[in-house]
């Protein structure tokens, strides 16, 4: 498998015990897990614990799909950034004749990719990119800009990997602040805060942490380390597979990147910055279960008046 990440003696035997627990259920693809009903109940409970968070922000909530429009990963950079880990959606638009030669090559389980072609498609690699072509399509911004929540979004990183940890596809939920600079900075930094309490009243202990993003190849590690002495990036790092501490949500400032590339100006003219701060609910889950026990029904009462209030 292209690119498979083995996982450490320590994720391995937590993603057994994860599987015994029907917390995660195997689909035969690493990274890639059904949920079961209380890893869904903590899930849940938690991105509705943030959003409840977020309330005094009054962002404005967007949902979109799982899918994205191809136009957008070829016009904002993430195929400069992240070529590998993108995925795009093919299908198949050709002759009876070619029809029967895929099902025949599928049904030996041999490379069918040839008789298939590329839609206008792509699976979302993450919750905000969405949100960006959707404010610049509204003119100018408001006095002081925009605040979006997207919602527990799916979103997909083909980077398959057998710690629990790492998967293909999971639930990102992310705000998105765009506007003065000033104001973006200072919301990436009081998220940062109020986020460490979050997480430590559902039982997580984490650390903060300066971060890059695994930018491609040679060019990509120029990228990392700009965006290191911009303090551009910081994450919130916990113990979920293990041995080294895991980043359980990210929070990101993107300058002008997005606004320059879509166009979107502050009210009066200049350009505006965005930022978000996104969180990867698997993973905060499997932080959960790790720190508080795998039996949901025995977690601490404090946790559990903190999820179901
Ligand atoms: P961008 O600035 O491009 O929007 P982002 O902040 O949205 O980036 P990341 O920082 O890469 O995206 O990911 C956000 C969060 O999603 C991470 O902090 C992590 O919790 C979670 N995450 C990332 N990759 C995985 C994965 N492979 N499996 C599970 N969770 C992941
Ligand atoms: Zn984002």
């Amino acid at each position: 498998m292209a690119g498979y990440r083995a996982a450490t003696a320590e994720q391995a035997a937590f993603l057994s015990e994860l599987l015994d627990h029907d917390l995660l259920l195997e689909t035969g693809v690493p990274g890639v897990y059904g949920q079961g009903v209380d890893f869904e109940r903590a899930r849940e409970a938690f991105t509705a614990l943030v959003t409840r968070a977020a309330e005094p922000d009054h962002p404005e909530s967007m949902r979109f799909p799982p899918l994205l429009p191809r136009y957008q990963i070829e016009t904002n950079g993430y195929l400069a950034s992240f070529p590998h880990l993108a995925g795009s959606v093919f299908s198949f638009d050709g002759s009876d004749a070619e029809a029967l030669e895929l099902e025949a090559r599928a049904g030996r389980h041999e490379d069918w990719s040839g008789l298939q072609s590329m839609t206008d498609l792509v699976v979302l690699p993450a919750a905000c990119y969405p949100v960006y072509p959707e404010i610049a399509k509204r003119g100018s911004l408001p006095a002081h800009g925009v605040t979006v929540d997207t919602g527990s979004s799916w979103v997909f990183r083909n980077e398959a990997s057998g710690d629990p940890a790492r998967m293909q596809i999971f639930h990102m939920l992310e705000f998105v602040r765009i506007g003065d600079p000033d104001e973006v900075a200072a919301f990436r930094d009081d998220w940062l805060r109020r986020t460490s309490g979050i997480f430590q009243r559902v039982g997580i202990t984490v650390e903060s942490e300066l971060a890059t993003d695994p930018f491609f190849g040679r060019a990509g590690r120029m990228l990392a380390a700009n965006q290191r002495a911009q303090e551009l990036k910081f994450e919130l790092v916990a113990q979920v597979g293990g041995p080294d501490p895991t980043a359980i949500a990210s929070f990101n400032y993107h300058q002008d990147h997005f606004t320059l590339i879509y166009g979107i100006d502050l009210e009066g003219g200049g350009v505006a910055h965005t930022g978000c701060v996104a969180f990867g609910l698997e993973r905060i889950t499997l932080a959960m279960f790790r720190a508080n026990g795998l039996e949901l029904r025995r977690w601490p009462v404090d946790v559990c008046a903190e999820l179901w209030p």
